[in-house]
Protein backbone atom coordinates (compact mmCIF):
# COMPACT_ATOMS: atom_id res chain seq x y z
CA UNK A 1 0.00 0.00 0.00
CA UNK A 2 1.44 3.41 -0.92
CA UNK A 3 0.60 7.08 0.05
CA UNK A 4 -2.23 8.42 -1.98
CA UNK A 5 -0.60 12.11 -1.85
CA UNK A 6 3.01 11.46 -3.02
CA UNK A 7 3.15 8.01 -3.41
CA UNK A 8 5.64 7.54 -0.25
CA UNK A 9 6.05 4.25 1.78
CA UNK A 10 3.46 3.59 4.01
CA UNK A 11 4.58 2.82 7.72
CA UNK A 12 2.32 1.32 10.46
CA UNK A 13 1.83 3.68 14.01
CA UNK A 14 -0.65 4.26 16.61
CA UNK A 15 -1.63 7.98 16.54
CA UNK A 16 -4.55 10.07 17.76
CA UNK A 17 -6.67 12.14 15.01
CA UNK A 18 -9.50 14.45 15.29
CA UNK A 19 -12.98 13.69 13.45
CA UNK A 20 -14.81 16.94 12.87
CA UNK A 21 -19.05 15.84 13.72
CA UNK A 22 -20.92 18.82 12.48
CA UNK A 23 -19.93 22.68 12.60
CA UNK A 24 -19.12 22.90 16.38
CA UNK A 25 -18.12 19.52 17.80
CA UNK A 26 -14.70 17.20 17.22
CA UNK A 27 -14.04 14.16 18.62
CA UNK A 28 -10.56 13.09 19.25
CA UNK A 29 -9.98 9.35 19.12
CA UNK A 30 -7.07 8.02 20.77
CA UNK A 31 -5.07 5.10 20.51
CA UNK A 32 -5.65 4.46 16.60
CA UNK A 33 -4.31 2.05 14.97
CA UNK A 34 -3.29 3.97 11.47
CA UNK A 35 -0.68 4.10 8.31
CA UNK A 36 1.64 7.45 7.87
CA UNK A 37 3.37 7.85 4.96
CA UNK A 38 7.14 8.07 5.75
CA UNK A 39 7.59 11.15 3.03
CA UNK A 40 4.79 13.53 3.49
CA UNK A 41 3.39 12.07 6.81
CA UNK A 42 -0.35 11.81 5.31
CA UNK A 43 -2.15 9.71 7.67
CA UNK A 44 -4.28 7.16 6.08
CA UNK A 45 -6.72 4.70 7.82
CA UNK A 46 -7.88 1.26 6.69
CA UNK A 47 -11.21 0.55 5.85
CA UNK A 48 -11.99 -1.94 8.95
CA UNK A 49 -10.33 0.76 11.14
CA UNK A 50 -12.42 3.75 9.32
CA UNK A 51 -15.58 1.44 9.54
CA UNK A 52 -14.67 1.14 13.86
CA UNK A 53 -14.59 4.56 14.09
CA UNK A 54 -17.68 5.48 12.46
CA UNK A 55 -20.01 2.85 14.57
CA UNK A 56 -17.85 4.48 17.83
CA UNK A 57 -18.71 8.33 16.44
CA UNK A 58 -22.26 6.99 15.43
CA UNK A 59 -22.93 5.92 19.10
CA UNK A 60 -21.64 9.04 20.89
CA UNK A 61 -24.55 11.08 20.05
CA UNK A 62 -24.52 14.75 21.09
CA UNK A 63 -22.49 15.75 23.36
CA UNK A 64 -19.46 18.77 24.56
CA UNK A 65 -18.04 20.65 21.81
CA UNK A 66 -14.67 18.56 21.76
CA UNK A 67 -14.58 14.92 23.39
CA UNK A 68 -11.71 12.64 23.43
CA UNK A 69 -12.29 8.89 23.47
CA UNK A 70 -10.51 5.53 23.33
CA UNK A 71 -10.51 3.61 20.24
CA UNK A 72 -9.52 0.41 21.66
CA UNK A 73 -11.92 -1.18 24.44
ZN1 LIG B 1 2.90 10.77 1.19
Amino acid sequence: MRCHVCGGPLERTVTDLPFKLGAHRTVIVRDLPALVCGQCGEHVLEDEVMARVEALLDGLGDGAELEVIRYAA
